[in-house]
């Protein structure tokens, strides 16, 4: 099963979710090391709690085009194709923006002068480690974007790519969704079975969680369950909108000092308090289940 952990905005507890949950797989079931992916390509911070120790490394980026201006009539098909304005024809020049191009290749195939190459436009880099966890192991991937870079979703769409064989279906992937609910998250979440969203029950956390619901449901049709992280602040809101809407809550995590001074120290739910081992489990069966 590939499960999406998701959040409508930064820090409600998202990754430290994650991290309990493959560590908790991991450790639950030595022969089948869990996959996890940290998505969140502009801040990617799942290392910090995994400790993975780091095997291989590689550049990502898209294919934009160069034009050879010895062959070029300055015709201007290559404009035309391009659904993202990325390249232009201003009197017989032919300027290309790289922050715009989606490196699709139209405008090369269409040229007809055969005047039109691509290189390669670093976005980022992309890497693989191992994390152990007990007699087990987590097999560890995370995407990073170059600074200034806007494009997260071409480097999301090739860690997915790298790390999640076709023949991964037995085992767990779990892909920690970047915050908010824009293309880098859709893009986390599609192909995904399954999304699990990480709220907090205050009005600003119900909020994020309604945008999170529609982007997993409305958009991409998937099944959602909750976790209320910081159980006992607020109100009962998110209870209520959950019971309204049919999202099962499989876990609540209570607001306590200690959890927060264990994480904040770096260390993992499950370091800090052992019970939540089991109840992740169960979160993931129950997640089966659901499907
Ligand atoms: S399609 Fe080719 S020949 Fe025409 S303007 Fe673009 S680069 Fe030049
Ligand atoms: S590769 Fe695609 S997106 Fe980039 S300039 Fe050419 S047509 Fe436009």
């Amino acid at each position: 099963m590939k499960l999406a952990i998701a959040s409508g905005k930064g820090g409600t507890g998202k990754t430290t979710v994650a991290v309990s949950l493959a560590l908790s797989l991991a450790a639950a079931n030595a022969a089948s090391a869990p996959l996890f992916l940290d998505c969140d390509v502009e801040e990617p911070n799942a290392a910090l709690f995994l400790r993975p120790e780091f095997t291989a490394r590689r550049d990502v980026g898209l294919p934009i085009p160069v034009v050879d201006m010895a062959r070029c009539t300055a015709c201007g098909r290559c404009a035309e194709v391009c659904e993202y304005h990325a390249i232009t024809v201003i009197g017989k020049q032919v300027l290309v923006f790289p922050e715009l191009c989606h490196g699709c290749g139209s405008c090369m195939r269409q040229c007809p002068e055969g005047a039109i190459h691509e290189t390669l436009n670093l976005m980022g880099t992309l890497e693989k480690g191992i994390a152990r966890a007990g007699a087990g192991e987590v097999e560890f991937f995370q995407g990073i974007l170059n600074v200034g870079e806007a494009m997260a979703v071409p480097v999301i769409h090739q860690l997915k790519g790298w790390a999640i064989p076709p023949d991964a279906d037995g085992r767990p992937v779990i892909l920690d969704a970047p915050p908010g609910a824009s293309c880098p998250v859709v893009e986390t979440m599609r192909g995904a079975d399954a999304v699990l969203l990480v709220t907090e029950p205050t009005p600003f956390g119900l909020h994020d969680l309604r945008v999170a619901v529609q982007v997993a449901c409305d958009e991409l049709g998937l099944p959602v369950a909750v976790v209320v992280n910081r159980d006992g602040v607020g109100d009962d809101g998110v209870d209520a909108y959950c019971a309204a809407e049919n999202l099962p809550i499989l876990l609540r995590i209570p607001l306590e000092r200690v959890i927060a001074e264990g994480i904040a120290r770096g260390e993992s739910l499950i370091a800090i308090r052992p019970e939540y081992q089991t109840r992740l489990v169960e979160l993931w069966e129950s997640i089966m289940e659901l499907l």
